[in-house]
């Protein structure tokens, strides 16, 4: 049994990586949470991808999360009537709403909101940050451009506007489609693209419901002064720092993704750090030295989770490229330094009952040199708030529920576990000591912290702590921890 890894790997699925034969391959090499990308295949394969992730799952017997990314409102340009167009510097160029073909003087860009929201000295970015349009004159039709750094320009490439806060609703007609699906598939998480506001998470929740977890991709200039508001109404954030890239110039993204990842460490909320992490592996089996250090550093900073694109999707290493990633993070984690960050980032524990009693959790465990804490939760809720400790010990989350278990897989120190519905502390603790031998976590003699809401089943209410330990035989323990907490567990709510 390897040790313990407590940032977690997410990886996305792709054209090179979606046999069975695989996807097992990939969960075996660390993957905790496989990524679905809407923006490019049919949701026909995307639904067959689902399907062999949970067979996986259930051959691996471990949870494995689910992440569906919506493509989210991406601008786009028209096409061209006869084939790609050169800009040059200093060219004028029109964007309208004309749909017919374009040409090297014009194109259509069909969204009028952007025509609405230019106004003259703003810029726009076009296939992937190459092309830079300054505006010269526009009106709600169309805008007369100068062309500031040129390049070749092909059908329905991506644009992007830095500089304003577009009206586009959050969920384009495709993303409903794709959400509805999703929903429908079961999928653990779901990926919103472009968010802007904190009113795109609540559209978006409005529809979701509790049938998935939120994941907001913060990958817009726009989203930056209502970051915190953000942060606090999603379940998840990704630092997505390719369209953030575009965006903004490179030399801001860096200090942005510390940022981010304080923010939600702070609030609880798992952090992923994503795009070109190893980029090169697309084509090589081995990274640049600048990407193993981007991959440690986005670990040092604290991030929950590092994930990989196209390395995975549609890269020539798939596999390695998920074996480098957990070797560059294991090899973090030992570091004494990192814990010495960890510690010194450490947020306080909120004045609730639950908060004071993980971090109590984590200060006897770390006394003891238990073996691990042990979470048993319905919702997630209490495990990951014992995850926002970021405790030295592996956090052990019990839940009879399997989406909870799926989504925990995210959460930085987390080992999920799915286990059946337990009536008692007692019986909570033999579950945990089965899942703990299981996991290969702690030997005989070693103390456990157990944490949970006693009665069971009633969410965000942990209310107990007791330390347990690990014996050849569970049983015994079993006794004795039943025996210490009857009142409280036959308690009402
Ligand atoms: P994408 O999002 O891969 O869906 O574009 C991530 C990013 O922009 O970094
Ligand atoms: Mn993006």
């Amino acid at each position: 049994m390897p040790h313990h890894r407590s940032t977690k790997i997410v990886a996305t699925l792709g054209p090179a990586s979606s046999s069975e034969s695989q996807i097992v391959a990939l969960a075996e090499a660390g993957v905790n949470v496989f990524r679905l990308n809407a923006s490019h295949g049919t949701q026909a394969e995307h639904a067959e991808r689902h399907a062999r992730i949970r067979a996986v799952e259930d051959r691996l017997g471990r949870p494995l999360g689910v992440l569906l990314d919506l493509q989210g409102p991406k601008l786009r340009v028209g096409t061209f009537g006869a084939g790609p167009v050169e800009l040059a510097i200093g060219d004028s160029f029109r964007l309208d709403l004309d749909r017919r073909p374009g040409d090297a003087r014009r194109v259509s860009l069909p969204h009028p909101e952007v025509f609405a929201a230019l106004r003259s000295g703003l810029d726009l970015l076009l296939n992937d940050g190459r092309i830079r349009l300054r505006v010269r004159d526009c009106g709600p039709d169309h805008a007369e451009t100068e062309v500031v750094a040129g390049g070749p320009l092909s059908d329905r490439k991506g644009v992007n506007v830095p500089g304003a806060a577009l009206a586009l609703s959050a969920l384009s007609e495709k993303d409903r489609s794709d959400l509805a699906f999703g929903l429908e598939l079961g999928v653990d998480w779901i990926g919103l693209s472009f968010v802007q506001r904190p009113e795109d998470i609540l559209e978006a929740r409005a529809l979701i419901g509790n049938r998935a977890h939120v994941m907001t991709k913060i990958e817009k200039p726009a989203a930056l002064p209502t970051l915190d508001r953000i942060i606090e109404l999603s379940d998840a954030v990704m630092v997505a720092r390719g369209d953030l890239g575009v965006e903004l110039p490179p030399e801001d993204v860096p200090g942005l993704q510390k940022k981010m990842i304080r923010l939600s460490r702070a609030m609880g909320k798992p952090v992923i750090v994503a795009t070109q992490m190893l980029e090169s592996m697309v084509a090589e089996p081995t990274p640049t030295r600048a990407e193993a250090s981007d991959v440690a550093n986005a670990v040092y900073d604290g991030a929950d989770a590092v994930m990989l694109s196209a390395e995975s999707a549609s890269g020539r290493y798939p596999v390695e490229a998920v074996r480098m990633m957990d070797r560059i993070v294991r090899r973090v984690e030992r570091d004494p330094l990192y814990r010495r960050i960890m510690d010194a980032d450490h947020p306080n524990p909120e004045a609730t009952a639950a908060d004071a009693l993980t971090a109590a959790a984590r200060q006897v465990a770390e006394t003891i040199s238990a073996a691990g804490i042990v979470t048993y939760t319905t919702t997630g809720s209490t495990t990951q708030r014992a995850s926002r400790e970021r405790p030295t010990v592996p956090i052990l989350g019990l839940s009879s529920r399997r989406e909870t278990a799926r989504r925990l897989s995210l959460a930085w120190g987390v080992h999920a576990v799915w286990t059946d519905d337990v009536a008692n502390f007692s019986e909570m603790v033999g579950r945990a000591l089965a899942a703990a031998s299981q996991a290969g976590i702690g030997r005989p003699g070693q103390p456990l912290v157990v944490t949970a809401g006693v009665p069971f089943g009633t969410p965000g209410k942990t209310n107990a702590l007791r330390v347990v330990t690990i014996d050849d035989g569970a049983a015994p323990q079993v006794g004795a921890a039943s025996e210490a907490m009857p009142a409280l567990e036959t308690a009402p709510a």
